[in-house]
């Protein structure tokens, strides 16, 4: 399986580089030059199978070039052996007809775990194979950032540089990145947003001189691997539930598009996905783009669901990609036409866009009061982003058809948000009591390039 550029200009790699690289080089994102089918059969045949076993049937065909199947059996083992559960991805029933998905059972208690263990695996491997040394330098709302310093921490070939915008992360997603103790490990707070921060990663990987100086890798949902490796849990969940004799529909809280777009590939493989819902926060370029096909940047209104607080979402670009038919010149002018603030998404290709998506929007009111309705009628306590899905999907539910909304982070992540729905704050599993009591490492960094390439340049091990 070779991997291909959104834009179309950059060159074709194979698995472990596309992986390694993040960002193509013509600004673009990589995607399989075709998507490996599952067939029924093979669909059902996951029934009952570990996740694990799960995970290595679902993403093998994609990397089959660059890891053997006994390098694929031991990254996944270890990337979930830290997992606080054993079924790594649990489902658990809210109402008749309507299922939770969580994926907060990892280190860092949201689903960037699921991926980032992963490729933190994947990683040694290939690094090891090639004695190279990378810099991984990553942007983040938040969760990102704690899952990529959880799974590259202490590492020997990588040096990892976090960026996150100061002051609007939450207190737990800060400590999270700013405790671990490891000399490879950089928490970067940037004056600005978070599209701030996404914006001066990408000048940094356009900025070729020093890509190849630092040998520079990205590991941001924009980064293929992490995709792939959200494929698995949308199969698991499917099949749980009927998959592949009756299809099911998914709710996603969604930000930068990376996890749902995980769920149109699942999809495109064969699993049968009658609806894939977009939830958003009042940050509603998604909602607002689906229903009017304008695609308009507006500005970022912090909000109670953090991590989802963005403008541009980078993964939209590869839905538009096969909205488009693969056509990597139009992707790039209509990015090109960002640049200005707004693209209109050509008649058919929102045709297309609209057969697989539906979309929805929450106020801060109302993820509030899901919370607390969802906590009255089930006894659940969720996060505030899981309860913009949870809202969504409500209203987005049909007979017959199972719906799976994505728990993306647990509630304890977002203690205050918790506390003003319900009185009550979560308490952190017993793995992160010490959080509050470990002293923070963090260096303040202007918005500004020039600035950041210094400060990579003299911290990095190299
Ligand atoms: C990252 C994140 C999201 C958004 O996911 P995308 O892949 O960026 O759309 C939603 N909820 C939580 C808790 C997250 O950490």
């Amino acid at each position: 399986m070779r991997y291909i550029s959104t834009r179309g200009q950059a060159p074709v790699l194979p698995f472990a580089e596309a992986m390694m690289t993040g960002l193509a080089r013509d600004g673009g994102l990589y995607v399989p030059e075709t998507i490996p089918q599952m067939d029924a059969a093979e669909i059902a045949a996951l029934e009952g199978q570990s996740y694990e076993e799960a995970a290595f049937r679902v993403m093998q065909p994609f990397v089959a070039e660059s890891f053997s199947e006994n390098e694929l059996r031991q990254a996944i083992r270890r990337a979930y052996q830290g997992f606080g559960h054993a079924a790594r991805a649990p489902l658990v029933q809210l109402a008749p007809g309507h299922h939770l998905l969580e994926l907060f059972h990892g280190p860092t208690l949201a689903f960037k775990d699921f991926a980032m263990q992963l490729i933190g695996q994947l990683f040694q491997v290939a690094l090891a194979r090639e004695g190279r040394r990378v810099t991984i330098v990553g942007a983040t709302s938040g969760d990102t950032g704690s899952a990529a310093i959880e799974a590259f921490r202490g590492l020997p070939n990588v040096d990892v540089f976090i960026l996150y915008p100061h002051g609007r992360v939450s207190e737990v997603q800060r400590r999270q990145m700013t405790t671990p103790d490891d000399a490879n490990v950089h928490a970067l707070a940037i004056s600005g947003t978070f599209d701030d921060a996404q914006a001066r990663l990408k000048d940094l990987f356009n900025d070729h001189d020093f890509r190849d100086g630092v040998g520079l890798a990205g590991v941001n949902s924009i980064n293929w691997a992490r995709v792939l490796a959200q494929v698995v849990y949308y199969f698991t969940s499917a099949v749980s539930l009927g998959a592949p004799h009756r299809p099911v529909s998914f709710t996603v809280p969604t930000g930068n598009f990376g996890d749902i777009f995980a769920g149109t590939i699942a999809r495109a493989m064969g699993l049968p996905v009658d609806r894939l819902v977009i939830a958003t926060n009042q940050n509603d370029i998604l909602d607002r783009v689906m229903r009017s096909g304008t695609y308009e940047v507006g500005r970022v209104e912090p909000s109670v669901s953090p991590s989802m607080d963005i403008q541009v979402s980078s993964n939209f670009e590869r839905a538009l990609f096969y909205a488009l038919a693969g056509d990597g010149a139009a992707v790039s002018q209509l990015m090109q036409e960002l640049k200005g603030g707004s693209f209109t998404v050509p008649q058919g290709a929102l045709q297309h866009l609209r057969e697989i998506y539906d979309s929805g929007r929450v106020s801060e009111a109302e993820t509030l009061s899901t919370i607390a309705r969802v906590r009255a009628e089930t006894g659940e306590v969720v996060c505030p982003h899981t309860a913009v899905g949870i809202k969504v999907a409500d209203d987005h539910r049909k007979p017959g058809v199972p719906m799976i909304t994505l728990a993306t982070a647990h509630p304890a992540k977002f203690p205050d948000a918790v506390e003003q729905a319900i009185g009550i704050r979560p308490p952190l599993p017993p793995h992160m009591a010490r959080l509050f009591d470990l002293p923070e490492r963090v260096t303040r960094v202007e918005n500004d390039n020039e600035a950041l390439k210094s400060l990579i340049l003299e911290r990095r091990m190299a």
